[in-house]
């Protein structure tokens, strides 16, 4: 089986950054899982679908054909719903706050996990979501789950959205409430939730830079291939 990394954690921990880099660096293919729930969420709101109608959102899903385009250096990824660039679409504030309704849905979560299987079957690879350690990939060589406080993460997704010039009205406090929200859905739900798998290492980049979290990680890749014993818990650098 070739390689396999895992990188889960709560909106806003700077899972894609820091499992984007690492791709780079190590060769490997790289794939944003959430990038594919929100395609689900744009195909459902763009075709009227009441986003709480579990057999029209499952029917919706199961029809979708989706890709994934990792960007080369420093171009962004593209993700692909049916041939169109949807990119841009599925980052807009109305997809975030319905995604974590239509990913709790067993049936989309099937459909999702087997092409994300798929693809690790295939190529070594970086996968960064919410249950890729714990369900989709749960023998993955290498776990790991960042996280950070929900104002630190509302914080930094509100400055991206800012410079993005995606805000459109919104406040850092909007943010702290939607990704808060987006946590307990995927936390709670029943298939799949969002949490630390047990052999997982938790880095807490609450008070870390992007540099100092992929040197973490690059140093936990780095021991798994010299064999070395693993520590369980890395707490950032202070
Ligand atoms: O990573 P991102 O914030 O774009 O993910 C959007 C949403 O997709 C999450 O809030 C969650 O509801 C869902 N998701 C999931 N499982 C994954 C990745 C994302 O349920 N592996």
């Amino acid at each position: 089986m070739p390689l396999q990394i895992a990188v889960d954690g709560p909106a806003g921990s700077g899972k894609s950054t820091a499992a984007r880099r690492l791709a780079r660096e190590l060769g490997l293919t790289y794939l944003d899982t959430g990038a594919f729930y929100r395609c689900v969420a744009l195909a459902v709101l763009r075709r009227g679908v009441d986003p709480a109608n579990e057999a029209a959102v499952t029917t919706v899903s199961a029809g979708l054909n989706l890709s994934f385009l990792p960007g080369a250096e420093a171009e962004p990824d593209r993700v692909f719903c049916d041939g169109e660039d949807v990119s841009e679409a599925i980052r807009r504030p109305e997809i975030s706050r319905i995604v974590s309704l239509v990913a709790a849905y067993p049936a989309v979560r099937e459909k999702l996990t087997e092409q994300m299987r798929r693809l690790a079957a295939a190529h070594p690879v970086i996968m960064d979501g919410r249950d890729i350690g714990t369900h989709v990939l749960p023998e993955a060589d290498i776990k790991i789950f960042l996280t950070a406080s929900s104002r630190e993460r509302a914080r930094r997704r509100w400055r991206e959205l800012e410079t993005a010039g995606r805000a459109e009205g919104l406040t850092e406090e909007n943010v702290l409430a939607e990704i808060e929200a987006r946590d307990r859905e995927d936390s709670s739900r029943a298939a799949a939730p969002l949490r630390q798998a047990e052999d997982a290492r938790l880095i807490d980049a609450t008070r870390l830079n992007p540099d100092e979290v992929a040197a973490l990680i690059r140093a936990i890749v780095t021991e798994y291939r010299a064999g070395a014993k693993r520590p369980k818990y890395w707490y950032g650098l202070d």
